[in-house]
């Protein structure tokens, strides 16, 4: 079945329990059709079981699985049209690229001339065209890499299961593969959900994030709201740097007060709340600036300066003992003089602030 307006995958409840460890918790997921999706959560935290829930490798102890609308309990993997990428790319060495590539296609049954044909496309697709004839062995890891890519692509899926596959590459290599995987995802305008521990690979790939931890899923949004509206402080923390501050509310959550100073809010809290702020969100002034009476600037002190190249990270003290995080960059009003025990202004438009539900803080 194959109704465009049916989610491509749908977690319907999902649970995965091996003895004791529940290693997937009450997941419940919708992915469009020709989504990049990615799964960002540190190493436990769930990724793999729940692709080896969709591939059909496990079955889910609780929940189901649903492919284009129809589910897929009683579907073997190989039925599923999933091409399934891994980090340490599972290529046959006694195979040359291009068996390696056919494989599948042998697999299913597919005669040799059209094989011929299909293998040669799927490595036109990852621009290996002349290295058909290559062993693993005589192949560089990204190489490598792209004929794992072109074998789970070769038999034409619906959907492709990526698991940390740029892991093993070098940085250089890594942002290469990644500008490449976007061009092949557009070009054949399937369905990708991508696993990875590293936020910056899954903000510069996916069309969404769901944040994965202890099993389950903490909060699904395209990235610019992740970052900007994270749900709680472990999706804050997990996804660049930030401070949680713990305020007073004022005004029944219109405002807040910190350390003396009193801001608005965007939009006003309705539950006790913390806000999260983050460095490239704060300005730096002199002590003794004088600031019209209505903008926000609360007195700190200098705790902590890291070069950056680009600039500087500041590590501040508030007057009430809570710590801050400031970016400072070149051309900044303090940029040549931010000493360890200078007391400063720290500022930052209400705009930038995101609320989040309070928490115990560490
Ligand atoms: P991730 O891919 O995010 O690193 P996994 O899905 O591999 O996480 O594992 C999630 C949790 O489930 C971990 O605690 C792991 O030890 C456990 N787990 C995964 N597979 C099995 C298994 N076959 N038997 C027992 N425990 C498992
Ligand atoms: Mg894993």
């Amino acid at each position: 079945m194959t109704n465009e307006s049916l989610p491509a995958v749908s977690f319907q409840g999902v649970t995965r329990r091996y003895g004791l460890v529940t290693a997937v918790s009450g997941v419940n997921l919708d992915i469009a059709k020709g989504e990049f999706f990615a799964l960002l959560g540190s190493s436990g935290s769930g990724k793999t079981t729940l692709l080896m829930l969709l591939a059909g490798f496990d079955q889910p102890t609780e929940g189901r699985v649903m492919i284009s609308g129809t589910s897929v309990s009683d579907v073997p993997p190989h039925r599923r049209s999933i091409g399934v990428v891994f980090q340490n790319y599972a290529l046959f060495p006694h195979m040359t690229a291009a068996e390696n590539v056919a494989y599948p296609l042998k697999m299913r049954g597919v005669g040799r001339s059209e094989r011929e044909e299909r293998v040669n496309a799927a490595l036109s697709l990852v621009n290996l065209t002349d290295r058909g004839a290559s062993y693993p062995i005589q192949m560089s890891g990204g190489q490598q890499q792209r004929v794992a890519l072109a074998r789970s692509l070769v038999f034409g899926p619906d959907i492709l299961l990526m698991d940390e596959p740029l892991g093993a590459l070098d940085r250089r290599l890594r942002d290469q593969m990644q500008q490449e995987l976007k061009r092949i995802q557009h070009e054949l305008g399937i369905t990708v959900i991508y696993v990875t521990h590293d936020q910056s690979e899954a903000m510069a790939m996916a069309d969404r994030i769901g944040i994965m931890s202890g099993g389950e899923l903490l909060q699904v949004a395209d990235p610019e709201t992740i970052y900007a509206a994270p749900s709680s402080h472990f999706v804050a923390r997990f996804i660049g740097e930030c401070s949680i501050l713990r305020v007073t509310s004022l005004d029944r959550g219109k405002g807040y007060e910190i350390a003396g100073a009193r801001e608005r809010l965007p939009n006003p809290a309705t539950a006790p709340f913390d806000i999260v702020v983050r460095p490239e969100n704060v300005s730096l002034l002199p002590f003794d600036e004088a600031r019209s009476n209505d903008a926000f600037a609360v007195p700190a002190t200098i705790r902590d300066v890291t070069y950056l190249g680009s600039g500087w990270r500041v590590a501040l003290e508030l007057g009430d003992g809570q710590s801050l995080l400031a970016n400072v960059m070149r051309g900044d009003l303090l940029a040549g003089s931010l000493e360890p025990g200078k007391t400063v202004k720290a500022s930052w438009v209400p705009a930038s602030v995101a609320v989040l539900p309070t928490e115990g803080l560490p």
